[in-house]
């Protein structure tokens, strides 16, 4: 991309609005716009790493055997009624009626449709396990919608639904959902603990949320220090592995790691008091085992081997992700920008031209341009006639994990200079090194 062609606002100003520091980035690098509480456009930055969130979240929910589809956004309350919760939710719904004086919602969560597609067409206990999941926007009337997209009203959320035919086989998806969870969060850079939690309107006995710890968090969590050291790395897994998923859980969740929901101050002192720690977290995402609260309320069953009709075991799973923006900004700026890690950043190189106009440096960005394209990766030309102080001030705001600067003065030398975002750290090298460095 040319930033010539592209629409990037970026504001000069720090917006008054903004209380903490990824919504006031998010807000300078053009990359949302607010358009009422809570609700927000997508500009075209931040509609790109959204993106990139989003491919990760499918490509690791695919990994783990779960199947992608979509459901409206709106839904008749009658299925509510159905499982009770019409009435049980209280002002987060957003309700509304249509011409025929129908009620209907904003989905703010979506066990009955899921639970309705698969009442409708499941019927055998040949046919699980199955996990269906989506990607799709929610709507949640929250009292203080706050902090940018870390609290809208309107939020894109991943919600995964398993059915199972025995409570054992709906565990053995809860462990597959914490192995997927750990490997989606690394990916994007964070490191997101998995602390015992309760479970809210959504009920059931076993849950956990995902936590990235943050000042700004606004969850107050008690943990074993241990639990930092702890990553999933690029280790193999077998999703259909039992015994390695719970392993997986057991390593993940043995120490001492809870949210103010569930904590409890005498386990805590028996973690030994210099591991003791006492800090805020951002809830990232959630999973559930309900067991057959919705299955039995609306009457989803299967025929188990002995012929019996039997509600299915279930659970449901979250992952926020457009708050994730936030929480990986919070976790990842400096006073200049934001730091974006390498797998969610919206472009992968930035090539600023010192002097655009000069014959030898537009030949040279073009050049570079051409090879990162060709490489497969995304570079973001500034090939605008502006200052260089400017043009280094939007790269360091749009936190780009690589510049590569042109000048005439270097290319008289044959070199380039590539500066790393994240240690500031600056080369001279060939414009062909620069290339194989980023690759
Ligand atoms: P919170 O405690 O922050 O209100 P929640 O527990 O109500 O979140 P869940 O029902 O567990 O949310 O939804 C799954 C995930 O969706 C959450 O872990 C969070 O990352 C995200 N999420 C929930 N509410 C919002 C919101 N208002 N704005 C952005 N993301 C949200
Ligand atoms: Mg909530
Ligand atoms: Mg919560
Ligand atoms: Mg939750």
């Amino acid at each position: 991309m040319r930033l010539s062609r592209y629409f990037l606002p970026v504001l000069k100003e720090n917006p008054a609005e903004a209380q903490i520091v990824s919504h006031r980035l998010m807000l300078r690098a053009g990359m949302i716009k607010q358009q009422s509480a809570g609700i927000y456009s997508w500009l075209p930055l931040g509609f790109k790493v959204l993106r990139k969130i989003e491919d990760i979240v499918h490509d690791e929910q695919i990994r783990a055997g779960h199947i992608p589809m979509q459901m409206p956004t709106l839904q008749t309350a009658d299925l509510w009624r159905e499982s009770g919760r019409y009435d049980a939710y209280g002002p987060e719904m957003l309700r509304m009626k249509d011409r025929h004086d129908r009620d209907m919602l904003f989905s703010p969560t979506a066990e009955e449709m899921f639970t309705d597609v698969f009442r409708a067409h499941v019927s055998s206990y040949k046919d699980l396990p199955l996990t269906l999941y989506q990607i799709q926007w929610k709507f949640r009337d929250e009292v203080r919608p706050r902090f940018g997209v870390m609290r809208g009203r309107e939020f894109y959320m991943k919600d995964g639904y398993n059915f199972d035919l025995t409570k054992e086989d709906a565990l053995h998806a809860y462990n597959r959902h914490l192995v997927s969870y750990l490997r989606t969060y690394e990916r994007m850079g964070l490191q997101a603990i998995p602390m015992r939690a309760d479970s809210g309107p959504i009920g059931g006995d076993d849950t956990h949320e995902f936590l990235v710890l943050a000042e700004t968090g606004e969850s107050e969590v008690f943990y074993d220090a241990q639990i930092t050291d702890l990553t999933f790395g690029d280790r193999e897994i077998d999703y259909d592995d039992r015994a390695a998923c719970q392993g997986v859980l057991e390593e993940f969740t043995s120490r001492y790691a809870r949210t103010d929901e569930t904590h409890d101050e005498a386990a805590f002192n028996e973690v030994p008091e210099e591991r003791r720690r006492v800090a805020r977290g951002i809830e990232v995402g959630q999973i559930f085992y309900f067991g057959t609260k919705y299955s039995e309320a609306m009457n989803a069953t299967v025929v188990d081997s002995e012929g019996n009709k039997v509600p299915v075991h279930m659970g449901s799973h979250g992952i926020g992700v457009s708050r994730l923006l936030g929480a990986i900004i919070e976790a990842n700026h400096d006073d200049n920008g934001i730091i974006w890690p390498e797998g969610v950043t919206p472009f992968h190189v930035g090539i600023v031209n010192l002097k655009q106009g000069d014959e030898e440096a537009d030949a040279a960005c073009e050049a570079l341009y051409k090879e990162f394209e060709a490489a497969g990766l995304e570079p973001l030309y500034d090939d605008r006639k502006e200052r260089a102080g400017g043009k280094f001030a939007t790269m360091d705001l749009i936190g780009l994990p690589w510049r590569i600067t042109v000048g005439p003065r270097g290319l008289k030398n044959g070199v380039v200079e590539l500066t790393s975002r994240r240690t500031g750290e600056s080369v001279e090298l060939s414009p062909a090194d620069a290339v194989a460095k980023i690759k």
